[in-house]
């Protein structure tokens, strides 16, 4: 008889409200962790460094667990399949796990529980990766939020009179199911290789965060948590974070009040995976050209700042929050290209990518989202430089052939560019 603790965006055994509840309520838990081959047969790069992070993360908490005598179920498969088998494997009395907001999970999750309700098991759910999830935050008349800074108010006022904790596993009792080690499948067997890209460290730099809302816009230097990939896996806990975060700065707070406002926008609206948010510009004629968006893709647009940011994304994983609105701005305003096809390509190179935060980050750059900067505002490429890298730093850190003729010429003119944005934006919004 056990009891299955289902890990899949939480993986950390510390302040995680599923398991925390499984262990206190059951004896004999058994943490299971699926790589769900519905996700990874999608991924397109065998070496996709957010696998090999996962696999990593697994393997420690397998260690973790063989202090209190017990281990990892982990399975490779689709999560139905695996649930068919684990039902006939082990007598399973419940199954406790995190709930997740994105649009396949929701369907994933259901089908789960109702696979187990036929065979009278329980699956329970508990929010865990945000402070205040679905409906917990709404406007006066009982509706969700379409812009964030009152929903940010409303988030604060609830936060500073809920009484948030943190949740530690009882030292004195030991609930996990009793195992040798149980076996893991590796990177190889299920189609990967090994990722070079590294994974910034988890540390939660108090220094940092006290003086982020004078450091966080400038890309040259250390001046964010850089934790966005341990959020989005669930090696911190948010709670945790955000304890820290409204005593040390407001403003570090406020961004993950924009996490968790991002989170809501697509439960309550599934369809801006594929539609603008305001629906209005869906009308938008895009230029379809595969030309210039390998440019933007590779850096070589001609203006610097954009380039030397898709230069570290492709390097690294990352990008910093300015380069990443500078580069989107400049995708979808200066080359009229998609947001989606940005949005994508981010999809499959940031370590820190989230559905709900790419997409909301592209559509609010594209000017299609919630409160959006309004379309006729259209970065100037040249004015963020000398206003977040006047020295050129992070430039030249990027571009290495900054300043000599390897360096291309720009591929479009920003005058140009402006107009003809401003131009196919309005012609949109008047055609509906
Ligand atoms: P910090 O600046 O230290 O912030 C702390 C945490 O707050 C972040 O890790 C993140 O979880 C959250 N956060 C910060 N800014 C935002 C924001 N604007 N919106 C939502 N959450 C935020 N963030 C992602 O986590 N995943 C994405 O896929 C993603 N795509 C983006 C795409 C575009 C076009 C833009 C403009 C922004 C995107 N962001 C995304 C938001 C932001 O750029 C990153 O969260 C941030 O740069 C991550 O670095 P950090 O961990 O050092 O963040």
């Amino acid at each position: 008889k056990v009891s299955l603790f289902w890990f899949r965006r939480d993986l950390r055994l510390e302040d995680n409200t599923g398991l925390f509840y499984a262990y206190q309520q059951e004896k004999n838990v058994l943490p299971l962790f699926v790589f769900d081959r519905n996700i990874l047969d999608k991924l397109e790069d065998k070496d996709d460094a957010r696998v090999t992070f996962i696999h990593d993360q697994i393997q420690r908490l397998s260690s973790e667990l063989q202090h209190f005598g017990s281990s990892i179920l982990v399975k490779y498969g689709n999560p139905l399949d695996v649930y068919r088998e684990l039902l006939e494997t082990y007598d399973i009395q419940v199954v406790y796990t995190n709930r997740d907001y994105e649009p396949y999970a929701k369907e994933r999750d259901a089908a789960v529980a109702a696979l187990l309700k036929r065979k009278g098991i329980q699956f329970l759910d508990f929010k865990d990766q945000v402070i205040f999830e679905k409906d917990e935050i709404l406007n006066g008349s009982g509706d969700f939020y379409k812009v964030f800074t009152p929903y940010s108010r409303a988030w604060m006022d609830r936060f500073q009179k809920s009484n948030i904790q943190t949740l530690a596993l009882d030292a004195r009792k030991n609930n996990f199911y009793q195992t040798s080690p149980l076996p893991i499948p590796s990177l190889g067997e299920m189609g990967f290789e090994r990722s070079e890209i590294a994974i910034p460290p988890l540390k939660v730099d108090e220094s940092l965060i006290s003086k982020y809302d004078q450091t966080r816009n400038f890309p040259s230097i250390a001046g964010t948590s850089r934790l966005g990939v341990h959020l989005r896996f669930g090696t911190i806990s948010v709670r945790q974070l955000a304890l820290k975060a409204v005593k040390l700065n407001q403003t570090y707070l406020n961004e993950l009040i924009w996490r968790e406002f991002y989170m809501m926008i697509l439960f309550h609206n599934p369809q801006v995976v594929d539609h603008a948010f305001k629906p209005a510009y869906d009308q938008i004629t895009w230029r379809r050209s595969e030309e210039d968006f390998k440019k933007w893709c590779d850096g070589k647009t001609g203006f610097p700042i954009v380039d030397a940011g898709m230069r570290e994304l492709n390097a690294t994983g990352y990008m910093h929050n300015r380069v990443r609105m500078i580069v989107a701005s400049f995708l979808t305003k200066h080359l009229l290209i998609d947001w989606r096809w940005g949005e994508a390509y981010f999809a499959k190179k940031l370590l820190d990518f989230e559905l709900s935060s790419n997409n909301g980050g592209w559509q609010w750059a594209a000017g299609t989202g919630t409160d959006a900067q309004p379309y006729f505002r259209v970065f100037n490429p040249e004015s963020q430089t000398e206003k977040f890298d006047k020295e050129l730093k992070y430039i030249r850190k990027w571009i290495p052939e900054f300043g000599t003729s390897d360096y291309p010429k720009p591929m479009v003119d920003h005058k140009f560019a402006r107009q003809r944005a401003i131009d196919t934006y309005q012609a949109a919004l008047q055609a509906t």
